[in-house]
């Protein structure tokens, strides 16, 4: 906790020109993210020599932090958690033979463009590929190489039409990129259509804007998505840190509006690959009642290798969460199978072995 404030202060004096109202205005927030290499190489007095490396990368994925992201961060430590998940890092251009840009072959389990049907009950629309700020972790940051895009009109249609025609998906995930970037009028004319058809039982959003740009989730956003519910949210918390004030007063709008909140962690080295950091984070999460849903195994994404953990180091920091933290506070560790199989338990549940 002392920790925390510490780091919001140091946050507000960076900005301490910057008026209150500008601040938890999200469109402000967004003009004013990080963008160019120049105001990149500004903040965190990058090496001139690394320039050109530097240029090279962020034309090959996308960059962006939010002025809210940065202020929760010790700029000038590279080490620092919540740096390490958005400035741009040498070693995502580095070649490696274990990692490709589409390892669960996301891209040939489209029935139409951007929507994957891998499991029969549930679909996955990705209707935009913009983000409030690029995770360098994400694995989908193949999708990075093209511009910024929302699926048009036409192309939802076609998604709503798909859906219609399946009767066995009663879920679907409006997922992305943030589907929270796009505009407000077409994600309720969106979730307007698909509610419309009647197989279709649950909504689920997942979106990282509570963790990386908290004044997104406004009265007048939650107003709406509540007319669509059961609505689910899922979110992206990865570390203690990131459970700020407005990071939980907009997990408390969400929850007040009937629209329950689930966290997906990524376990991630550096950020938070030890027990206690973990214990942190899913207790934090608990106290602002949202339910650690899964903690993900990195893929063999391209560009991410430098987050990667074995699996044996993720076994020992969650096999002995059982039995000695509640287990509202235990997500599924998961590995999603390269291939395109299907997601995974990693556990082992220590007991198992007398059974
Ligand atoms: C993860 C995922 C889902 C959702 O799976 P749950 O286990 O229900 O969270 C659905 N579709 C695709 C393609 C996915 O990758
Ligand atoms: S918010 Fe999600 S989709 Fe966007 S960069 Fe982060 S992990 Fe990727």
């Amino acid at each position: 906790m002392e920790k925390q404030s510490f780091r919001r202060r140091a946050g507000e004096k960076l900005f301490s020109h910057i008026s209150r109202d500008e601040w938890n205005d999200w469109r402000w927030q967004l003009r004013h993210r990080i963008r160019t290499l120049d105001h990149l190489r500004e903040m965190f007095e990058l090496p001139e020599s690394d320039r050109e490396a530097f240029q090279e990368l962020i034309e090959t994925y996308h960059m962006s932090v939010t002025p809210y992201y940065l202020s929760l961060m010790n700029r000038f430590d590279v080490t620092d958690p919540f740096r390490l998940q958005c400035v741009p890092d040498l070693r995502e251009l580095q070649a490696s033979s274990r990692c490709v840009d589409d390892p669960l072959q996301e891209e040939r389990t489209m029935p139409v463009p951007d929507l994957i049907h891998r499991y029969p009950d549930r679909c996955l629309a990705m209707v935009t590929s913009a983000c409030a700020l690029y995770c360098r972790h994400c694995n989908r940051k193949r999708r990075w190489r093209n511009p910024e895009k929302f699926v048009s009109r036409d192309g939802l249609l076609r998604m709503a039409r798909y859906i219609e025609s399946r009767e066995t998906i009663r879920e679907v995930i409006i997922s992305g990129g943030d589907p929270l970037m796009m505009n407000l009028n077409r994600l309720e004319w969106f979730l307007e259509t698909i509610r419309a058809i009647d197989h279709v039982e649950i909504l689920r959003i997942g979106t990282r804007m509570p963790v990386v740009l908290p004044m997104k989730i406004t009265g007048d956003l939650c107003a709406l998505l509540k007319k669509y519910r059961p609505l689910w949210i899922v979110t992206q918390f990865n570390h203690p840190g990131e459970i700020t004030t407005e990071a939980a007063r907009a997990c408390e709008m969400l929850l007040e509006h009937g629209l329950p909140v689930c966290n997906q962690s990524v376990l991630l080295r550096g950020i938070n690959d030890s027990h206690a950091v973990m214990k942190d984070l899913l207790y934090g999460l608990q106290r602002i009642s949202v339910k650690p849903y899964y903690l993900f195994h990195c893929e063999p994404v391209r560009g991410t290798e430098h987050f990667h953990v074995d699996v044996e180091t993720g076994r020992r920091i969650m096999d002995d969460f059982w039995g000695n933290i509640s287990g509202l506070c235990i997500p599924r560790y998961v590995y999603d199978l390269p291939g395109g199989g299907g997601k995974v338990p990693l556990e082992a549940c220590p007991s198992k072995k007398g059974l």
